[in-house]
């Protein structure tokens, strides 16, 4: 079956701080590459027909500047933690120029957050100007948005579940430290994944870098992008030298594109 055309932008690469993160005066967090300026994890997915945003996170209105993103189909979310969550409200620009709601797709999870955390855009009586959000619930079946059909992909963050997604032959994971095999299955033959890597030390509910690189041999995956790094995995010039073959560490404004 023949897959849209896609163009994926990474919006964001950063863990939940960003990077750098505030305060700090680490080599990484000084650095002047701009490879080392990483706002957090999100990406934007466009076919001919269709454009979506994976996650909204703090730098949401940012990224969308930056990329000079003019018209929004849907958002759709891996899992509630904030730094994947909290710029929804911006969404409201969109809403404004599209003259209606914003289709979002979430799992029964993060919907529950989304109405907790943005519970003035669901009240009876709306005041001007809030976000208008037309929530799809998701679980583990292929969805459409437009012209793209996306599989979910369920993995473990510690004990929460995160949809990863895959389009065609592109998957997407973040926020992940545990995958099952059904999952394993789903994520292999895509020809490019990105997978998250926090730091080189072992995370409690991230992957590190060498059990994201693991992962990406043993499904064979022939490009790998790495993102949700913190400050702590090291300056990307460096890191970028010590990866193998096929492994890359993602940065922001990083484009990919699939024909
Ligand atoms: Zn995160
Ligand atoms: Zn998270």
């Amino acid at each position: 079956m023949s897959y849209p055309p896609l163009t994926i932008t990474f919006l964001g690469t950063g863990t939940s701080s960003g990077v750098p993160m505030i305060g700090c005066d680490c080599e990484v967090c000084i650095s002047t590459d701009k490879h080392d300026k990483r706002l957090r994890s999100s990406i934007l997915v466009k076919s001919p027909r269709t454009t979506l945003v994976v996650d909204t996170g703090p730098d949401f209105r940012y990224q969308m500047l930056r990329e000079k993103v003019k018209h929004l189909d849907a958002v759709v979310f891996t899992h509630p933690h904030k730094d994947h969550l909290a710029g929804l409200d911006d969404i409201r620009a969109f809403n404004f120029f599209s003259n209606g709601p914003i289709d979002v797709y979430a799992d029964s999870l993060t919907e529950e957050a989304v109405r907790r955390d943005f519970y003035y855009a669901f009240t009876d009586t709306k005041y001007p100007g809030i976000p208008q959000l037309n929530l799809n619930t998701i679980d583990q079946k292929t969805f459409v948005v437009g012209d793209l059909s996306i599989l979910p992909i369920p993995v473990w963050h510690l004990k929460m579940p995160v949809m990863g997604f895959r389009f065609g032959s592109f998957t997407y994971i973040t926020d992940a430290n545990r995958i099952d095999p059904e999952s394993m299955e789903k994520i292999r033959g895509s020809k490019v994944l990105v997978l998250n890597a926090l730091r080189k030390t072992k995370h409690i509910s991230h992957f590190s870098l060498s059990e994201a690189i693991d992962l990406a041999k043993e499904l064979e995956i022939p490009q790998t992008y790495l993102t949700h790094l913190s400050h702590q995995m090291g300056k990307h010039a460096d890191v970028e030298k010590e990866l193998p073959e096929g492994v890359h560490l993602a940065y922001d404004g990083l484009t990919l594109h699939f024909d």
